[in-house]
């Protein structure tokens, strides 16, 4: 039972401590259980314990329960209640009653029912009742593994002798070399005795599904709610190119998201597709949300197919759309809105469509996203042959970095796993590395029963103590002429102010965080009403600048600076925008993690409002900025050169317009290879055709994309960064796609065809 050391069998009785026949009986078992192995944690019946042992229950492997007359517990109706917590936080733990038989009739049916047996202290042996309960213990917690990492676990207990790659043959070669014992004393014997090779059999193929890999791909369609699911070893990347690949012709039209990850590009590029794509919405703040739900029209949609200039009128069908569920800043969609307007008289305006869940692999196990998310729609569709979702399991879930999935829900039947897995396997490893298979399986499966809905909503509930904390220390800060940061989210629901909305409801309403037409806190103009809605999870912080308050006041701090500051004290944020920074609440986040990030915020407008010398707040400043500037100094000057550009409206308007497009992607990128592409300074681009994607961080969300033409707009935008990474240096935005020599920013385009001789 070695791995299952840790999982101790929890006693609660009253009469632990006692020195009659029912104290010493029950002493006697629990010795009898530390013999065979298992550790026992004893419990006096007491409330507080009980709460503490029902938040550690994950390692509990088993529930005694003293039943009798004299409990502390006078009240059965309390003792079945806690009985009603452990089984619904966990259906298949091991309950037992130890009783009296003259008691049993006392029981409710009710608790009867949720338990697993009883134990009758003083009749049976010692080791008869300790043997019962370890064979509980045993089928629990054998029953808990998920099939691949099963099969892992028994094949690497077998010690048997690798003739096979990995060519470190169970972590043996490492350990030659002193940096190879360093590594392999690291990273634990485990992890290589378990880096295994294709070449065992018995734990079957990522490449043909088969065997222990095929069980746990099932056990994960089953968990996540699809027809079909594939494990992906290489990231969500990976999984978009697999699904491009299996459904996009050269030539064929996709519709995409204006704001997909650059792997759909990449994939638009390879499979020689034509994309149109769909604009979304954007608000002063530069935060991206959902694509605008005009655009998912026939209309608008026939309009741009008639208009691409690289159909050169020539009519088509959509063959696949690519929609970003949820949107980096925590947008999620109606899914069954999306799938409505998307088709006309019961026809697709579409054949199939992707959502991209790369950020959002837990919505499924929180009725908060009831409806939007892809998997939600058990009634298939036959306006769509195939919907698919990718997720990046290792993101949002617990699993080792570049664990993706892909789920497929078949529409019409038709789906051919065969002809799937040809574009499966051209991007996949024929090495892929069973530790993140392993880490897959279990990622799903622990998300299964109740699990799932509990961290998800201790994830929701964190989120929402650090987002009501901020309205408030606000409200009270602005009451004596304060400022504060802003999160963004609704000031009041229902008439009522933020701060004051009941916990639960916050944490369980949906209608909280759904996008309204007619609210302004999202600052996205005419958005369809319930099309969107915020997941509470994602927390964007709005640093001061851009309201009106903050301008009449002169006052200004951008996001760059108050990241540096919180990294510096070992905070690190998922994404910085100009007057924005998002903050991720996961599964893996602990009690009270907001309180230490609420205390730097404090540190930070200390430092902001006292005003002390750069270098006493960013050592590593001083010789980059004139000696006695202060930190407000510098915010005010990043803050008015922001101004100067009109970040806000220059932010939006260059989403707002598509450029044109002049060659395909993979024509622009044909280009590329054949060099006939010259980089072009950042002043001279308009009206150049891009040969890359620009993308800039933050957003990191391409501006341009191979084959389109440089505008001004977009010209002015990009020389933004350029200026601005040249004045402010320790806060360089990075450019993909731009190449910076001498300090000279260019990047590749088309070359123009050379004159005739
Ligand atoms: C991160 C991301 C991906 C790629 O996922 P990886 O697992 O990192 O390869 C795809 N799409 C979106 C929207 C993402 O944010």
């Amino acid at each position: 039972m070695d791995l299952y050391k840790n999982f101790p069998v929890l006693v609660i009785d009253n009469q632990l401590k006692t020195g009659n026949i029912e104290g010493m009986a029950l002493r006697k078992i629990i010795n009898s259980l530390i013999n065979k192995g298992l550790a026992v944690i004893e419990l006096e019946m007491d409330i507080f314990d009980h709460r503490l042992a029902l938040s550690a229950d994950s390692e509990i492997s088993c529930i005694l329960l003293g039943w009798n007359k004299v409990s502390a517990y006078r009240s059965m109706s309390q003792l079945g209640k806690l009985i009603n917590q452990f089984r619904e936080r966990n259906e298949a733990l091991p309950i037992f009653l130890m009783t009296d038989k003259l008691d049993i009739k006392n029981i409710p049916i009710d608790t009867i029912k949720r338990i697993n047996g009883y134990i009758w202290k003083t009749e049976d042996t010692p080791d008869f009742i300790a043997g019962r309960i370890e064979n509980a213990v045993k089928k629990y917690l054998d029953g808990l593994l998920p099939p691949f990492f099963r099969a892992l676990l028994k094949y690497t207990r077998e010690y048997k002798y690798a003739w096979h790659t990995p060519g470190h043959m169970g972590g043996i070669a490492f350990l030659k070399s002193p940096a190879g014992r360093i590594f392999h004393s690291f990273f634990g014997e485990n992890a290589f005795r378990a880096d295994v090779s294709v070449s065992v059999p018995e734990l079957g193929s990522l490449l043909d599904h088969s065997r222990a890999i095929h069980e746990a791909e099932v056990n994960a369609a089953q968990i996540f709610g699809a027809d079909i699911t594939y494990f992906v070893t290489n990231g969500t990347s990976t999984s978009n190119r697999t699904v491009l690949q299996a459904t996009v012709k050269p030539g064929d039209i996709v519709l995409v998201d204006r704001n997909c990850h650059k792997s759909v590009m990449q994939a638009i590029i390879i499979t020689g597709a034509i994309p149109i794509y769909l604009r979304s919405y954007r608000n002063n703040y530069g935060i991206i949300g959902p694509v605008l739900a005009d655009e998912l029209s026939a209309g608008s949609i026939n309009k741009k197919i008639k208009d691409c200039p690289l159909l050169k009128g020539r009519p088509g069908q959509v063959k696949l759309t690519v929609i970003t569920n949820s949107t980096y800043d925590g947008i999620c969609y109606h899914v069954g809105m999306i799938k409505e307007k998307l088709q006309q008289n019961g026809t697709g305006l579409t054949e199939n469509i992707l959502f991209d869940e790369a950020w959002y692999a837990y919505a499924r196990f929180n009725p908060i996203y009831t409806d939007r998310y892809a998997t939600c729609c058990r009634q298939k569709d036959p306006a769509y042959k195939l919907i698919f979702a990718t997720q990046s399991t290792h993101k949002l879930l617990a699993a080792f970095s570049q664990a993706s999935m892909i789920h497929i829900m078949d529409q019409t039947g038709d789906f051919s796993r065969d002809r799937f897995n040809e574009a499966y396997m051209m991007n996949a490893s024929t090495s892929p590395q069973y530790g993140i298979i392993a880490s897959l399986d279990i990622a799903a499966q622990m998300m299964e029963g109740s699990f799932g809905r509990l961290m998800t909503q201790s994830a929701i509930e964190e989120a929402n103590i650090f987002r009501k904390k901020m309205a408030q220390i606000g409200k009270d800060l602005n009451l004596y002429g304060k400022w504060w940061f802003k999160v963004w989210q609704p000031s009041a629901i229902g008439g009522q102010d933020y701060d004051q909305v009941d916990d639960y409801v916050l944490s369980t309403d949906p209608a909280c965080w759904v996008l309204r037409p007619d609210d302004n806190w999202h600052g996205f103009e005419k958005i369809a009403d319930n099309y969107a809605m915020l997941d509470p999870i994602k927390v964007t912080v709005l640093t001061p600048g851009l309201e009106e308050s903050d301008q009449t006041a002169g006052r200004g701090l951008p996001a760059p600076i108050v990241t540096k500051f919180l990294n510096g004290r070992g905070i690190v944020t998922e994404k910085t925008g100009f007057y924005s920074f998002l903050i991720l609440f996961s599964i893996g986040i602990t009690n009270g993690k907001s309180g230490t990030l609420l205390a730097e915020l404090f540190a930070l407008k200390k430092v902001y409002d006292t005003n002390p010398p750069l270098g006493e707040v960013f050592p590593e400043l001083a010789g980059l900025y004139p000696s006695g500037m202060t930190i407000r100094a510098l915010c005010q000057e990043m803050h008015s050169f922001l101004n100067a550009i009109k970040y806000d409206k220059l932010f939006k308007s260059v989403y707002a317009y598509l450029p044109e497009q002049c060659l395909t992607p993979a024509g622009a990128y044909r280009e590329l290879l054949a060099a006939n592409v010259k980089p072009i300074k950042i002043t001279e681009l308009a009206n150049k055709t891009a040969a890359v994607m620009v993308v800039p961080y933050p957003p990191g969300i391409p501006v341009i994309m191979p084959g389109e033409k440089f505008n001004p707009l977009l010209v002015k935008y990009l020389q933004f960064y350029e200026d601005f990474n040249k004045h402010f240096p320790g806060f360089e935005n990075e450019l993909h796609g731009v190449n910076i020599n001498g300090g000279e920013y260019t990047t590749y385009c088309i070359a123009p065809p050379k004159p005739p001789l």
